[in-house]
C-alpha cells in the first residue's frame, strides 16, 4: 500500500465515525524522510509531527517552500531545546512543566502568532511517562493562560502500552472528561489530542478530536 492509500483510508475510517466532528490527523513524521512527508502532503496532511529536535529542524528547513505545513513538536522538551521549537514549530504538545511554559513563551518571536500548546497528562499515571498529574493540570493552565506568547488549546496523552481495553477506554474517558472541564473554564481550548496506530478509531469513538499517526501512515519506522 502506498501511504496515498493508506491516508485516504485513515482518512475516511475517521470520518465515518466523527459524526461531521473536525478531526485533526497529525501524520506523525519522525524517523522518515522528505520524501515521505511529500507524498503524505500530496494526499492532503498538513500537520507533521516530529520527536526528535534536530532531525525535525533539517526537515522543516527542506520544506521550508511549502508554507501551509503545521509542525506539532511531540517529543519529550528539555530547556535546552526550547528556543529552536519557539523559533520552528507552530504547536508544543509535550509541554508539562511550568520553566519549559515560561522558557517557550519568552523565546517566541514577536514576528511569529502565538505558539500553540497542549499540556501532556499521564493519564495511566505510568511512572516510565512524563506528564501532568490530573490534579496538576489546573495550576500549569493558569500560568500558560498568563503567558501571552503562548496559546492554551488542550491537552494530550499517551496510554501506557496495554492489552486491556476496557482500561485504555478509561483512559481516554477521563482524558474527555478533564478536557470538557478544561473548555468550560477556558473558551480557546479546543483540542484533544489522542489516539495512535493501534488506538486511533477508540480515542475518536472517545472524543478525541486530534489524532497523532505515524506507522500505520507511513509503515513501519526505520529506527
Ligand atoms: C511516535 C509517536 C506517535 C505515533 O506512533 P505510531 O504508533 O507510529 O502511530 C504518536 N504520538 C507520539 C507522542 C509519538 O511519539
Amino acid at each position: 500500500m502506498t501511504i496515498a492509500s493508506r491516508w485516504q483510508k485513515i482518512s475516511e475510517q475517521i470520518a465515518h465515525l466523527a459524526n461531521g466532528c473536525d478531526i485533526t490527523v497529525i501524520a506523525v513524521s519522525k524517523h522518515q524522510t522528505t520524501s515521505s512527508i511529500k507524498q503524505a502532503y500530496a494526499a492532503g496532511a498538513r500537520h507533521f509531527g516530529e520527536s526528535y529536535l534536530q532531525e525535525a529542524i533539517d526537515k522543516i528547513k527542506q520544506l521550508q517552500s511549502v508554507n501551509d505545513i503545521n509542525w506539532h513538536f511531540i517529543g519529550p522538551l528539555q530547556s535546552n531545546k526550547t528556543r529552536d521549537i519557539a523559533a520552528h514549530f507552530q504547536w508544543v504538545q509535550s509541554v508539562s512543566r511550568t520553566k519549559i511554559a515560561q522558557r517557550l513563551n519568552d523565546q517566541r518571536a514577536e514576528t511569529l502568532p502565538a505558539l500553540n500548546v497542549l499540556l501532556q497528562v499521564n493519564i495511566s499515571a505510568d511512572p516510565a511517562k512524563s506528564g501532568l498529574k490530573p490534579a496538576e493540570i489546573n495550576s500549569l493552565a493558569t500560568t500558560v493562560m498568563r503567558l501571552p506568547r503562548l496559546k492554551l488549546r488542550g491537552i494530550m496523552c499517551i496510554p501506557a502500552k496495554t492489552d486491556d481495553q476496557h482500561q485504555l477506554t478509561e483512559d481516554f474517558k477521563h482524558m474527555f472528561n478533564i478536557y470538557q472541564q478544561l473548555q468550560q473554564q477556558y473558551s480557546c481550548v479546543d483540542t484533544l489530542s489522542m489516539g495512535m496506530s493501534s488506538d486511533y478509531l477508540q480515542a475518536v469513538a472517545n472524543g478525541a478530536n486530534m489524532v497523532r499517526i505515524g506507522s500505520a501512515l507511513f509503515g513501519p519506522r526505520k529506527s
